[in-house]
């Protein structure tokens, strides 16, 4: 129960800010309560005016003697409550439900802005579909229970409140047995909801594994259809759609089984009160108008009790929910953020002191790297895939922390530095590509959205990309689709150097991703590292040799080692790796 307290809690410090909109719902709630039980006490007056005529209470305490007149009144006086119900029943809805879409708007924008602050390896360990359910459903999920569950509590104690004055007023001989069963009923339904409480939690948990599946599934469409593995991957969305089905039973086989037992319960609060009641009339202790007025309020008081369970069951698939979003928003970053801005303007000289350094507990990927790079020069990296020159860069975004060493820009060690001054000095382009659904225009502006039109032109320019986009259907407005997947990989390549360079970064880092170029593209990349890397600092990582031979460093990389460094014709001349490596790519015998 703590955590549950504790759940609640957390989405009231959330509604906080809107108590007033609560104390405001609240009031619409009570009155048009209120407004609900007029009428069934009029109910009770009418049947006193027909059976007791100039005895009734009407004729007696306001002295009204006609019957007809009587009856007048007492039927504009529902009409009135009937219509004021409704009135309040609109605005409590309409206060309450707002409320709810307030609060899972500020959950959703708050727990969004918090995922965007973890680190790079937090996102490597968890899956996208996960988080995606968390975010998606398991907000929409609290929806369900702010919307009608709150405001059905609340009007639950008013009603037992209301009844029971009602109640007392009459007799409190009657009051005592019809409201026997609601202690009885209270606490048998939070019994019966903490046995569903787990299996509440394994719904959760199928559905965020349902939709983590349907994700990855649908971002490898392409590769499920190149194997066929049509039948195999819809046999594997059967299973864990099976697995959701089979926890939602489970669960069903538990909450459907509540509302009946209840009923029983009611049975007998309602016999109590008919045969206690009847009881008094016949021996003349009891009015009929006041035992017509207890055998409709026992209906208006024990039914909605029946609503207790619904709500339960919306409270714990709401709490089974607000669990996994608070639990996520409980991680915290664990690479706290530096304060210091960097020196402006940037000359970007970048400093690799010993960095060691491995992903998660693994081995050491990256051992003892030291690395110089002056500002305003061309350094390449190379050496043998997985040798872990991606990696010199992702420490260099700090992406990641070394496990020992340090890494400095302008003599700045990077864990002292805020993220937006450490990256706002870079322009990357990644191995894999990232471009986002819109235009080329839109993507490659993404670094600097107040670029102007001409701006993004040079910058397609300078990455030689200008071409081929006036080449595509709308040009610059030529939407690229989810991931840049209307583009050639060639393509996707060129529009992000253009992104980096638009950014005019004092260091722009490279990562190429491949060897296999035709002899067109080579020269065309050769031409544009030529043209943007000058004036800045450049790391680029080459597989394609020539593309780097003008560097002025080359740095060899070997399992995680530097093995060699220097310009192309001292490595060459050094006959090490990076010889070796030459001669195959230009074709000269080995031997040779
Ligand atoms: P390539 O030329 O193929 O791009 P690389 O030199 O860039 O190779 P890295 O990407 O730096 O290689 O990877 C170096 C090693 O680190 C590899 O053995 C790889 O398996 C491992 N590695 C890379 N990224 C991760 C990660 N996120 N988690 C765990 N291990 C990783
Ligand atoms: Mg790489």
């Amino acid at each position: 129960m703590p955590q549950e307290i504790s759940g609640l809690k957390r989405i009231w410090q959330f509604a906080a800010p809107h108590r007033g909109k609560v104390i405001l719902a609240t009031t619409y709630s009570t009155l048009g309560k209120i407004m609900d039980v007029v009428p069934e006490i009029l109910i009770g007056v009418v049947i006193d005016v027909i059976v007791r005529g100039q005895g009734s209470f009407l004729a007696v305490q306001f002295g009204i003697a006609d019957r007809w007149t009587q009856l007048l009144i007492l039927t504009i006086a529902n009409g009135f409550c009937w219509i004021f119900e409704s009135l309040f029943g609109y605005l409590s809805a309409l206060t309450w439900r707002n409320l709810s879409q307030t609060i899972e708007h500020e959950i959703r924008v708050d727990l969004y802005g918090h995922v965007q602050t973890l680190e790079v390896a937090w996102f490597e360990d968890t899956t996208s579909g996960g988080l995606l359910s968390i975010l998606n459903d398991d907000i929409n999920q609290l929806e369900r229970f702010l919307d009608g569950g709150a405001s059905s509590i609340i009007v639950l104690i008013l009603n037992v409140i209301l009844v029971g004055a009602v109640f007392y007023a009459s007799s409190p001989l009657v009051t005592l047995f019809a409201f026997l069963p609601i202690p009885i009923i209270i606490f048998g339904s939070i019994q019966y909801q903490r046995s569903l409480k787990p299996r509440y939690a394994k719904v959760r948990e199928a559905v965020a594994e349902l939709s983590s599946t349907i994700n990855t599934n649908l971002g490898g469409i392409t590769t499920i259809k190149a194997f066929t593995a049509e039948n195999r991957e819809a046999d594997r969305i059967t299973k864990v759609s099976n697995d959701y089905r089979e926890a939602n039973v489970e669960a069903i086989k538990y909450s459907a089984a509540f509302v009946p037992l209840i009923r029983m319960v009611i049975l007998s609060g309602f016999t109590c009160t008919l045969l206690i009641g009847g009881w008094l009339v016949l021996h003349s202790k009891m009015q009929v108008g006041i035992y017509s007025v207890l055998v409709f309020m026992t209906q208006r008081l024990l039914w909605p009790l029946t609503g207790l369970g619904e709500t339960l069951d919306q409270y714990q698939r709401a709490m089974a929910s607000v669990k996994r979003i608070f639990d996520l928003r409980s991680v915290e970053p664990t690479m706290p953020e530096g304060t210091k801005p960097l020196i402006q303007p940037v000359r970007g000289e970048i400093t690799l002191a010993n960095v060691s350094f491995g992903y998660g507990d693994g081995v050491d990927i990256l051992k003892g790297i030291k690395m110089d790079i002056p500002a305003g020069e061309t350094h390449a990296i190379v050496g043998a895939t997985g040798a872990g020159k991606s990696t010199v860069i992702r420490l260099l975004m700090r992406f990641h922390d070394p496990r020992s060493g340090q890494v400095f820009i302008d003599g700045q060690d990077i864990k002292k530095l805020s993220y937006t001054s450490l990256r706002n000095c870079m322009g990357y382009v990644s191995q894999d590509v990232f471009l986002f659904h819109g235009t080329v225009r839109e993507n490659i502006a993404y670094g600097r959205p107040d670029a102007t039109d001409q701006e993004i032109e040079e910058a397609a320019q300078s990455a030689e990309a200008h071409e081929f986009i006036l080449a595509l259907p709308e040009g610059y407005d030529t939407v690229v689709g989810e991931r840049g997947q209307k583009l050639s990989g060639g393509q996707r390549q060129r529009l992000s150097l253009a992104r980096a360079i638009l950014r005019d970064p004092a260091i722009l880092v490279l990562d190429e991703a491949t060897s296999a170029v035709d002899n067109e593209t080579e020269a065309a990349i050769q031409r544009s590292l030529a043209h943007v890397t000058k004036g800045r600092t450049s790391v680029v990582i080459a597989h394609r040799l020539s593309t780097v031979r003008d560097a002025d460093r080359i740095w060899v990389l070997e399992a995680g080692q530097v093995t060699e460094s220097g310009t192309h014709n001292e490595l060459v001349l050094n006959n090490g790796l990076y010889a070796a490596l030459w001669r195959v790519q230009t074709g000269e015998s080995i031997h040779g």
